[in-house]
């Protein structure tokens, strides 16, 4: 059955990304309608177990957004970034402490549970965007003019412009064919949190041995941090067989210590590790947002921040689009945000692709120069407030709902 409704903009997918993105648009005026299944709540969610580390410009959109405030009380801090090399190389590079003080900054970021984060801002985009449809979308038909999607229930919608922020296996990108290249590492990651004795400070370690990486994130108990441990397929399925107790030992050996006991671990999901890469963000009336667009593998806190700032440049195309009394999903409004995003993005992933191969590699010369980098950044403060500003803050201005103090 087809549904008649004055809705222009539709937008696909309820992850994080895609309702940040309806809720970009329902604030800067646009009727939308959003599809995509119901989260679940929080406490009945066991297999989202990863929490997003969010910058301080994805906090400012939140506040634009109108939700942060909501959030604030389940985020934690995050003060400074301990990077360790527990390769036992011969070439150790020294521990480097990164500062959020450095640069005048209270925190990085806050670190939040994804399905808390999920959970607020469906509730606040439930009450914002035009029409909700929690299901999902099993066809989509595209043309010149407009889209039209299918949903499970057999309802059908037309719009002029869909933002496809359905994740890795997106459908939405398949209808537009826009290619993309998948780069597997052969290694996964368990996302869990747990207790420990010492408190974090507001630190975050980032453990790095040949071949993976131990990271903790602070979270709001000063006894409790999440954990991304990322190793190579077959240990983590042997980490992942581990009881309890087991795991919480080996953890504990694996931090050094460095959190003292490990008392008490949460429910342990695994993800595999990825890079995927689009040629594009933008198709026949679609534009792509998110994990639909480009994973990356999690390191150094990048996915989710880099989805939120195409979520808040689609809001600002459209915005352009809509004052020249354009069509909101016009090729000139597709063109414009793929040319926007294009940068950030293949910086972000190309970035992030390089270091995880070189935290891979047991090669001498590159593990003896990681050493010197490391030594150069304890050694000269400016250059590690440039690292810091450049992990901070995309290479490109801002779209509008990031600037301090936006509306
Ligand atoms: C271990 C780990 C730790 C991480 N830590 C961080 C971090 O600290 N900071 C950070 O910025 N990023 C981090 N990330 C990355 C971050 O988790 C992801 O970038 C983010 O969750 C992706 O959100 P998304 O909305 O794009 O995709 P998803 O969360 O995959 O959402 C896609 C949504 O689309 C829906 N969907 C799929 N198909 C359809 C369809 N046909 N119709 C309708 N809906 C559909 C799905 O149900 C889902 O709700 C981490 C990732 C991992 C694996």
């Amino acid at each position: 059955m087809a549904e008649e409704i004055d809705i222009d903009i539709a937008v696909v997918g309820t992850g994080p990304a895609g309702l940040a993105t309806a809720l970009a648009f329902a604030h800067g005026g646009s009727r939308v309608a959003l599809i995509g299944p119901a989260p679940l709540p929080h406490s009945k969610q066991p297999l989202d177990t990863r929490t997003a580390a969010l910058l301080e410009s994805s906090v400012d959109m939140l506040k634009a957004l109108g939700v942060w405030e909501a959030i604030l009380p389940h985020a934690a801090p995050l003060k400074a970034i301990r990077i360790i090399d527990a390769s036992g190389s011969l070439f150790r590079a020294p521990d480097v402490e990164f500062r959020a003080s450095e640069l005048g900054l209270d925190a990085f970021g806050y670190n939040i549970a994804n399905s808390v984060l999920v959970e607020f801002l469906y509730a606040k985009a439930a009450g914002s965007v035009a029409a909700l449809y929690p299901a999902n979308v099993e066809r989509v038909e595209l043309t010149p003019s407009h889209a039209r999607l299918r949903c499970a229930q057999g309802t059908e919608i037309c719009v002029r412009l869909v933002a496809g922020a359905d994740g890795r296996n997106s459908i939405c990108r398949k209808a537009a064919g826009i290619a993309a290249s998948e780069q597997a590492y052969g290694q996964a990651a368990i996302a869990t949190s747990f207790a420990h004795r010492a408190p974090h400070r507001g630190v975050s370690i980032e453990l790095h041995r040949q071949g993976g990486s131990v990271t903790t994130v602070p979270l709001t108990d000063a006894h409790a941090s999440s954990v991304i441990w990322i190793a190579d397929t077959e240990e983590i399925e042997v980490v992942m067989r581990l009881d309890l107790g087991g795991f919480a030992a080996t953890l504990q050996d694996r931090l050094e210590g460095l959190l003292g006991q490990v008392d008490e671990v949460g429910a342990r999901a695994r993800f595999p590790i990825a890079r995927l890469a689009t040629e594009t963000l933008a198709g026949r009336r679609t534009a792509l947002v998110g994990e639909a667009a480009h994973i990356l593998p999690p390191i150094g806190a990048q996915g989710l921040n880099l989805g939120l700032r195409d979520a808040a440049t689609l809001a600002d195309c459209v915005g352009e689009a809509r004052k020249r009394g354009g069509d909101p999903g016009s090729d000139e409004m597709l063109s414009a945000y793929d040319r926007a995003r294009k940068v950030d993005v293949l910086t972000r992933t190309y970035g992030i692709d390089l270091l995880s191969r070189s935290l891979l590699s047991g090669f001498l010369p590159l593990r003896a120069a990681r050493g010197i980098v490391s030594h150069g950044l304890n050694a000269l403060p400016p250059l590690r407030r440039l690292v810091m500003r450049i992990g901070m803050m995309p290479p490109t201005e801002l779209p509008s709902l990031m600037r301090p103090g936006a509306q």
